[in-house]
């Protein structure tokens, strides 16, 4: 049985690197397969969706939020497989039928998966879904459309899909996925029922990647960096130039902290010409958000732990939590309008220039 949730299992292989304490290198953990990590947690979700694909659907639109790589994702994939499938069984796909075979290639011809990767949702995709939303399910009883990352969609496409979101077509299920509800039109985010998808406790991270073969300094690198999030911890754990990245973005923030009013000016001009892709500068900001939690922590006198700690402790001491925390909101407020604006250099330059200046 396709289940929403994936027991962890122990891989048959170990990495041969050997423990390097406060290794700033990425892990490469080849052993971890993205397919066994499933998702973990949001128990109460996963029930609700169960709930909804046995009993019958309240909604033909659902939105899916949470941060990057929570898992989002895979989570609407599941739903869908348990939608599309011929034999559901305790709100799962049976993982058999015709259905869930086609699923299972990526070739079944009722799912829909709006866009591409890169770049941003036009309208004409939304038109050529429309177009294929006219016709009647092929081999499943509905058609699912799947919309990743929903905050891609334009304008224009936004307004292209309402009629349908409000007045469904047939059988069609919609299922939108965005970091939240803010970055979505007003518009399209009011038609759907919207499923939270929270983040997993650091620790359990950090213990499900040594089961799965991480050695243990590694793993509490990356559960740190991961922020509870087990796609994003998963990517990180297999990607070493991905790791670096993040590790690289989070640094910039301490270098900022650290730098004079015209270095910081010079700085925030580089990376609006650096992260200018929405996806990019989002993920930029995440790893932001990621550091002043961190941060916070290291001022209000626990030990930091993870890449980069010693800068981060000293750091941290130097600063009063409130400033902290006062960076925070400011940046919570400014990552929805960092993705509908152009200017992403002056919101980069406001940014900086609210950085209470340490002691
Ligand atoms: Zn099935």
């Amino acid at each position: 049985m396709r289940r929403y949730t994936v027991s962890p299992s122990r891989p048959t292989t170990r990495p041969s690197r050997a423990a390097r304490p406060n290794s700033r290198t990425a892990p490469t953990a080849a052993v971890l397969n993205h397919e066994q990590w499933g998702l973990v947690g949001n128990v109460a979700l996963v029930e609700r969706l169960e709930r909804l694909v046995s009993r019958g659907l309240d909604a033909h639109a659902f939105l899916f939020v949470g941060p990057r790589g929570v898992g989002k994702t895979f989570l609407a994939k599941q739903f869908a497989n348990a939608l599309i499938c011929h034999r559901p069984t305790s709100g799962h796909a049976c993982g058999d039928c015709e259905s869930c075979s086609m699923f299972v290639l990526n070739r079944h011809p009722d799912v829909i998966m709006v866009g591409d990767l890169e770049g941003r949702i036009s309208v004409a995709h939304i038109r050529v879904l429309l177009e294929t939303l006219n016709k009647r399910a092929a081999i499943a009883p509905r058609r699912v459309t799947i919309i990743d990352q929903a905050e891609r969609l334009t304008e224009e496409a936004a307004n292209a899909l309402l009629k349908t979101l409000e007045e469904p077509r047939g059988t069609a299920i919609f299922i939108l996925t965005a970091t939240s509800t803010a970055v979505v039109p007003p518009t399209v985010a009011s038609r759907c029922a919207v499923m939270p998808v929270t983040a997993m406790p650091r620790r359990t991270i950090e213990a499900e990647l040594i089961n799965r073969g991480l050695e243990a300094n590694q793993a509490r690198a990356v559960a740190m960096l991961s922020d509870g999030r087990p796609a994003f911890a998963l990517y990180l754990a297999t990607q070493p130039h991905g790791y670096d990245q993040a590790v690289e973005d989070s640094d910039v923030l301490l270098t900022l902290w650290e730098s004079t009013v015209p270095e910081q000016l010079s700085t925030a001009a580089k990376l609006a010409d650096a992260y200018h892709e929405p996806p990019r500068l989002e993920g930029l900001l995440e790893r932001w958000e990621s550091m002043l939690g961190r941060l916070l922590r290291a001022a209000a006198g626990l030990r930091e732990r993870g890449p980069s700690h010693q800068r981060i402790d000293r750091l941290g001491r130097r600063l009063h939590p409130a400033a902290i925390a006062a960076a925070a909101r400011y940046l919570n407020e400014l990552r929805p309008r960092l993705q509908r604006t152009a200017n992403v250099r002056l919101a980069l330059e406001s940014f900086v220039l609210h950085l209470p200046r340490p002691t």
